[in-house]
């Protein structure tokens, strides 16, 4: 199978070989393509999401991404369309997923017995929606005293995240999808939002729809956590959301997530560059790992996958083997070879 592979800064490079030692535990055969951006897209091609490494991405469909940062770019990124104009995008992540037109950004987060607590039984996939709301980055200074900037939600945008949503429940055994908004406030946008899950939900009377407001949201996922199930949510409450989520799971190093599009997936964790710990060898590499296994059951490897869960939350549930963030010492390699080891030596309950 050939997996594009970003390498990516800050922890980003000590993850990925963690992450690819468990694939490899599986035995499947990989062919690593390493994908210039960023640093390397500057490298190489003098931009960090070079047109290059865009059509390598589309021509592999498949890949990891280690987390990025480009401080020169200051967030914001021009790139160069096939017709001669250019996009200028708020920042890199968002510039990968919108000329790949990857559109959804699911991100399961679950608990672990004896290290979530009290939130073990949290269990719950948020479908965010990552082509447009505030992140389209259209804002603007006016003077040297105000700034504004536009949320956009489209119909088109707001029914196929939903759709993916109702489908997703449908096929994994979800019993409720929650839409999170603030349609009280933002009656155009936040409303189209909602009134787009609520025509599809409309089509799914087999699985159970409700709407909360994204503050009362984050209350009852603290009080409640087994109220959620499948959430759909527009890009920037989904990406708070998933933040606090991964949070009541014990470290934002358990949070896998991926960007799917119609014919193109990137795997990612959910997490950032984390320089404070970059380069010490005590990152927590399993939100990657989960990645590489949703990468595999996307790609059809559905008994691949489910062994690299057991053996990710198998190792997580013994407590033995632990990076600083869960509270243990172990460091980053140390983890993904015992994952690995059991990848390769299930235990049979
Ligand atoms: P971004 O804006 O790119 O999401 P951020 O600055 O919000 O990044 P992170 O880079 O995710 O945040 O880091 C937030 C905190 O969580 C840091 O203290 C970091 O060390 C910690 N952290 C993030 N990921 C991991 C990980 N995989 N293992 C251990 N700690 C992590």
């Amino acid at each position: 199978m050939k997996v594009g592979i970003i390498k990516g800064n800050g922890i980003g490079p000590e993850i990925v070989q963690a992450t690819q030692l468990v694939l490899e535990a599986t035995s499947l055969q990989f062919e690593w393509i390493p994908i210039p951006i960023a640093d390397e897209g500057l490298k190489q091609y003098g931009h960090p999401l070079p047109s290059e490494a865009v059509n390598l991405l589309k021509e592999i469909k498949l890949a990891i991404k280690a987390p990025l940062i480009v401080n020169k770019l200051q967030g914001r990124l021009a790139c160069r369309q096939p017709d001669g104009s250019e996009i200028v995008y708020p920042s890199l992540n968002n510039a990968i997923r919108r000329e790949l037109k990857l559109f959804v950004n699911p991100r399961p987060i679950r608990g672990i017995s004896g290290l979530s607590e009290p939130h073990h039984n949290l269990d719950t996939i948020i479908m965010r929606e990552i082509t447009e709301d505030v992140y389209i980055g259209w804002e603007h200074r006016i003077g040297d005293h105000a700034a504004q900037a536009i949320k956009l939600t489209t119909r088109e945008a707001a029914t196929r995240l939903a759709r993916y949503a109702f489908e997703y429940a449908k096929s994994n055994q979800r019993s409720k999808v929650t839409c999170i908004h603030k349609a009280n406030v933002l009656n155009y946008t936040d409303g189209l939002f909602l009134e787009c899950c609520r025509s599809v939900a409309s089509k799914y009377p087999e699985i159970e729809f409700d709407d909360l407001m994204i503050d009362a949201a984050c209350f009852h996922i603290v009080k409640q956590p087994e109220l959620f199930d499948v959430v759909a949510a527009p890009n920037q409450y989904g990406d708070i959301f998933s933040d606090l989520c991964a949070g009541l799971a014990g470290s934002l190093g358990l949070a896998p997530g991926a960007n799917i599009g119609d014919d193109t997936a990137v795997f990612e964790a959910s997490h950032g560059a984390a320089p404070d710990i970059a380069g010490k060898g005590i990152a927590n590499p399993i939100a990657l790992i989960l990645s590489g296994a949703l990468l595999l059951r996307y790609a059809g490897y559905a008994r691949e996958a489910g062994l690299i869960e057991s053996a990710t939350y198998s190792v997580l549930e013994k407590g033995e083997l632990l990076t600083p963030d869960l509270g243990g010492t172990a460091g980053t390699m140390e983890v993904a070879s015992a994952i690995a080891h059991a990848v390769r030596e299930p235990v049979i309950a």
